[in-house]
């Protein structure tokens, strides 16, 4: 079922996101762990794609694997910066041909002193993607503190535009921590006519490592409510796994009060972090809009 189609229920809804293994000797764990989060029966899920090739070849297995044994509609992530037209053609023939109708079209990262290739932008995948005949189900990425490429946030949210105009169903936000970036950057982003759903990326953190790895990747802030309850219980692994689930908890209630229909939670393989969240809002996700 696609995305859009689910929409129309006018339902508080939850999606998470895991990755596919990187070599055929961690498949099994790693899709284990990946099933686990799928079997808590979000409403869907979504499975990244590694940008310079090294997990794309599982994507789509994963995803297949997830939707049979679990019955959760997967979006599949697809990047293109070290492609060519003709691996992107088969990849989206290979999507349509294991069933998936919803897909995440992404540019992925340049790699680091390099350039990129024949694609430079997401757009350029989702006029492919759209121009295959396929009647896919597209989303995009968008970043509420500004794409690290952009001079500004004018200059992103221009891009975001073209992105949103060659055909995009819906935007996924990176993640951020202070639900003000948001509420902001959806402002200005309706306003400069960009009309389709946003659903927001909400990253539990659950250990003091993950926070350096976060902040080297997403150029995310910290508000300094986050930093004091770090320093309180970064130390602590069973403590700060605790606040960080009760953080993000708290980010995703909030989202849902002012009418965010989906929020996505960076669940990545940890099935126990997922639950948890999803025990938290019991009684929430699934009340109307
Ligand atoms: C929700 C989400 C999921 C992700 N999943 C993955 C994944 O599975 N695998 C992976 O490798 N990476 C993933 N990423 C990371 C992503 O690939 C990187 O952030 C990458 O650097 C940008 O990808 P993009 O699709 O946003 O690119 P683009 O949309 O091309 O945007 C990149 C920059 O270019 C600007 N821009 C966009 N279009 C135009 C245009 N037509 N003309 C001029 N400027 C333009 C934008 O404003 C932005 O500054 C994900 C990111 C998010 C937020």
């Amino acid at each position: 079922m696609k995305i859009t189609e689910m929409l129309k229920n006018n339902r508080q809804m939850l999606s998470f996101e895991v990755f596919p293994p990187k070599t055929e000797t961690s498949f099994q764990s790693v899709s284990q762990a990946a099933l686990e989060v799928a079997a808590l029966n979000p409403d869907f899920i979504s499975i990244t794609y590694g940008a310079g090739g090294g997990t794309s070849r599982y994507t789509i297995q994963l995803a297949s694997e997830i939707r049979k044994a679990t019955g959760v509609e997967p979006l599949a992530h697809l990047t293109c910066v070290s492609s060519t037209h003709e691996t992107v053609a088969r990849q989206i023939q290979l999507i349509h041909d294991a069933g998936i109708e919803n897909v995440m079209a992404l540019r992925g990262d340049i790699p680091e002193g390099g350039e990129a290739g024949t694609y430079h932008h997401a757009s350029e995948l989702i006029r492919e993607l759209r121009a295959s005949g396929y009647d896919f189900c597209i989303g995009g990425a968008c970043y509420p503190e500004v794409h690290p490429e952009s001079c500004d946030q004018k200059a992103d949210i221009a891009g975001l535009k073209m992105k949103a105009d060659a055909g995009c169903d819906f935007l996924t936000t990176q993640m951020f921590f202070d639900n003000h970036l948001l509420f902001n950057f959806l402002y200005k982003i309706r306003e400069a006519g960009i009309t389709i759903p946003v659903f927001p990326g909400i990253m539990p953190i659950t250990s003091r490592r993950q926070v350096q790895q976060v902040m080297r990747l997403s150029n995310a802030s910290l508000p300094q409510r986050f930093k004091s309850l770090m320093d309180r219980y970064g130390d602590s692994e069973a403590a700060m796994c605790q606040a960080g689930i009760i953080y993000a908890t708290d980010q995703i209630i909030d989202l849902f009060a002012n009418g965010i229909q989906v929020v996505h939670v960076y669940t990545m393989n940890k099935p126990h972090v997922a639950a948890a969240i999803q025990k938290n809002l019991t009684g929430i996700v699934g009340m109307p809009v």
